[in-house]
């Protein structure tokens, strides 16, 4: 039976109707099933977390290709459908939670696998939150490959000075190498969602070194609180730690930098030297 029929046959035998609370669009298209599986580069040695299984849709194809999948899922009335479904496989595990509310580091320390990799198609309304957590937690987790609006992939990887360009980029350009593998039609969903999709493969690495990586954070957020305003405006206004206007214009300058300058007009480098002089003063 192909992943069509399969679904149509799980939600009738068990009832379900998708739920937009937890952003339930089924993934029912096997091309693009196996796509995301090649994009994952997932080998028999691996342990892969899966973020809202669902039906399995996903599920199916990296239990056969994985060593050991973790499946995490808030929606209690999909446990008895997977626990049906994969009744003949030993390599996985269900648990029953909001992925928000998981500590990774302790989950991934029970496997003893420095190489854990996290494939998903994930429920939107939370992809950043997903996203902060997969990419700041849990130095085990290596790679994620994950479906996510087209406007957030795009986010991602957005240029310098472009509208796009913010706090996820510079986050994920700290944090990882993201590269966009392709996009999904809505027609390859059941109920199909009314935007655009695309899989995003980030493999995490810092490439940066930073004096204190929560100057740099809340850095990054504050320059951003008010995105449309002059940057030191938005640093002073956000409280960036707790400065006032004079001292934060001072560092700015300091850094080469004009009074007038906007948060999507520094890169990652500027950001870092902007937050390793302030680290420098803080310490002393
Ligand atoms: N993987 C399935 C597929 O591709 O057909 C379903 C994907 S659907 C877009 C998102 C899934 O995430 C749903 O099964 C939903 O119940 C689950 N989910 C939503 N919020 C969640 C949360 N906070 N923690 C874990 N799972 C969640």
């Amino acid at each position: 039976m192909n992943t069509l029929n399969k679904t149509k046959y799980l939600m009738n035998k068990y009832n379900i109707n998708p739920t937009k609370k937890f952003g339930q669009n089924f993934l029912i298209d096997d091309n693009i099933l196996q796509n995301i599986v090649d994009a994952s580069n997932i080998t028999e040695d691996d342990i892969v977390i899966e973020i809202g299984p669902g039906l399995g849709n996903l599920t199916q194809y990296l239990i056969e290709k994985a060593k050991f999948v973790i499946l995490i899922e808030i929606d209690n009335s999909m446990i008895g459908v997977l626990e049906d479904r994969f009744k003949e496989y030993q390599n996985y595990k269900i648990l029953n939670q909001d992925i928000l509310k998981i500590n990774l580091d302790e989950l991934t320390r029970e496997y003893n696998s420095s190489n854990i990799k996290v494939v998903a198609n994930l429920p939107y309304y939370i992809t950043t939150p997903i996203l902060f957590k997969l990419l700041q937690e849990s130095s085990d987790i290596k790679e994620i490959t994950v479906m996510v609006q087209k406007e957030v992939a795009k986010r991602m990887v957005a240029p310098c000075k472009t509208k796009d360009y913010g706090i996820l980029t510079l986050m994920v350009e700290y944090l990882a190498i993201p590269e966009i593998k392709f996009f999904v039609p809505n027609s390859s969903f059941i109920p199909s969602p009314n935007v655009e999709s695309a899989i995003i493969n980030l493999k995490k690495e810092k490439r940066y070194n930073v004096k204190d990586e929560n100057v740099l954070f809340d850095l990054i957020h504050s320059a951003f609180a008010m995105r449309r305003k002059k940057m030191i405006n938005s640093l002073e206004q956000a409280h960036f730690l707790n400065m006032n206007k004079e001292d934060i214009k001072k560092f700015v300058n300091i850094c080469g930098l004009t009074d007038n300058v906007r948060a999507e007009e520094l890169s990652i480098n500027e950001y870092i030297k902007l937050a390793d002089k302030i680290s420098e003063t803080k310490n002393k």
